[in-house]
């Protein structure tokens, strides 16, 4: 890995990557390997997940590529260079911004969205002129064989794939790179931060946390439902932005816990284990945990409550009347059970929210248009929906990107170039007139200077 890089930061240091023409002929190759290779990817997402081909297309294949038709139409005016003011007393000077690729970045990806989680980045990285080494999450073995379809799209001295578990994780992060991008958990978070403070290297943390949903009494109940349940059983909970827990009015709340336990059958039949577009949890491990939870809350639950072994499969839990501290209230689910909580007002909701660490995305439901300014300016959050789940990420105008424990820094289509550039500050002066005043011998020039810049 170590001459590997060592070519890959000679390749950069050649200058091609700063050519636009180049960064768009590697993104049009990509999007040409991807397209070759659908019908590959799907069955890996499929074999990984159990995503049916709709969900695996409209929110892993669709994303990427939108990044990359947006990255191939937007980069050259990205990469100009940027006029700012100069402040009068600098006379004549200019100033400007010049954009420059950070050099050789490192991505690491979790195994929910295996194909777009390490893509997508890699998008954001290309265009913005950089070499980068992507390294998939060993927890989605079929997908995270991106390695063929990478090296059939780039040099191996522009982008290389490699595959491993922690070990090679580690390996990875002891090396000087120019960057860091890594998506996963606040836990692991903190172990690429300590390892980037070690190069000084930059990163952005993509990482999670419970991302609550609040549904007043005013919101449209059986709208809200049916998005509620869209937004946790995508993927089977398995979303880093997945509403975590719902803080539901008093007066809604048994309406509201009706309209959840009938929407899942209207998505995914009576029996919704046995339906194929039903993802299933990743692995024994995660299964198990998530059955621990939900047997620790099973006189809560309202619907749902089973689960197959064999399939990996876990129904659309949903637990209501918890008690103080339960387990499914201390960290983040990320799988199909939700708990709701119940609140008498807006403001209890709001305080419930403050109380924990600040969460990658906030949903509300609600017809109060007071309310939809009131909540996003109120409570701390990466990203937020009103009367919807989940769709924000989708949209590669907003940023992308969580707060404090939910993650720092931001991408998705302008700001995935930002990730991966330096902007250079430029002030070009001209060589007359050249006043005086700012040489030594100061002598008596310092009343001079406070009456011209008052
Ligand atoms: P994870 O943190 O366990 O793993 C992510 C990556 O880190 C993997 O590539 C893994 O190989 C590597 N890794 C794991 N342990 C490591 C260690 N000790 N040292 C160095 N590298 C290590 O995350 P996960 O279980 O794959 O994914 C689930 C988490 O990711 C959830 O918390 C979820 O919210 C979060 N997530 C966030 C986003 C986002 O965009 N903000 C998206 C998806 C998932």
């Amino acid at each position: 890995m170590e001459q590997s890089l060592e070519r890959m930061r000679r390749f950069f240091e050649s200058g091609q990557t700063q050519d636009c023409g180049f960064r768009i002929g590697s993104l049009r190759r990509l999007r040409r390997g991807i397209a070759e290779k659908e019908p590959v990817l799907l069955e890996a997402m499929r074999l990984d997940l159990g995503k049916s081909a709709f969900e695996a297309y409209e929110c892993e294949l669709l994303s990427v590529y939108r990044e990359i038709d947006e990255s191939i139409r937007r980069l050259r005016s990205w990469s100009k260079p940027r006029r700012v003011k100069t402040p009068w007393y600098h006379f004549p000077a200019a100033s400007r911004l010049l954009p420059e690729p950070l050099g050789v970045s490192l991505i690491l990806s979790p195994w929910n969205y295996p194909f777009l989680l390490a893509v997508s980045p890699l998008v954001a990285a290309v265009a913005a002129g950089c070499c980068a080494v992507v390294k998939p999450s060993e927890g989605a073995p079929p997908t995270a064989a991106l390695e063929a379809l990478l090296a059939g799209c780039f040099a191996p001295e522009h982008v290389v794939c490699v595959q491993g578990g922690v070990a090679e994780s580690e390996r990875l992060l002891a090396l000087p790179f120019d960057k860091i991008f890594f998506t996963g958990s606040p836990r692991v978070g903190r172990i690429v931060m300590q390892a980037a403070a070690r190069n000084l290297t930059p990163v952005t943390l993509e990482l999670g946390g419970k991302s609550p949903c609040i549904v007043d009494e005013t919101a449209d109940l059986a709208l809200a439902a049916k998005r509620i349940v869209w937004g946790k059983t995508l993927n089977a909970g398995q979303t880093c932005v997945a509403p975590d827990y719902l803080l539901v009015h008093r007066s809604v709340k048994d309406a509201l816990l009706q309209k959840l336990a009938e929407q899942t059958p209207v998505f995914y039949g009576a029996h919704p284990l046995e339906n194929d577009e039903y993802p299933r949890i990743v692995n024994k491990r995660q299964f198990d945990r998530l059955v621990g939870l939900l047997e620790a809350g099973r006189p809560q639950i309202v619907c749902g409550g089973g689960y197959d072994e064999k399939r990996l499969k876990i129904e659309p839990t949903v637990f209501a009347d918890l008690p103080p501290a339960h387990p499914l209230m201390e960290e983040e689910l990320f799988g199909p059970l939700l708990p709701v909580l119940t609140v008498d007002s807006l403001q209890q909701a709001l305080d419930s929210i403050a109380a924990r660490p600040k969460p990658l995305a906030l949903y509300l439901f609600t017809n109060d248009t007071a309310r939809k300014k009131q909540v996003p300016r109120a409570a701390h959050f990466g990203g937020c929906c009103i009367n919807d789940t989940v769709l924000h990420v989708n949209n590669h105008y907003l940023p992308f990107g969580g707060v404090g424990e939910s993650g720092m820094g931001r991408y998705h289509g302008r700001r995935g170039f930002e990730a991966f550039s330096h902007e250079k500050a430029v002030l070009t002066n001209r060589r007359f007139p050249d006043f005086p005043v700012r040489y030594p011998p100061y002598g008596e020039k310092l009343g001079f200077l406070k009456r011209l810049v008052k």
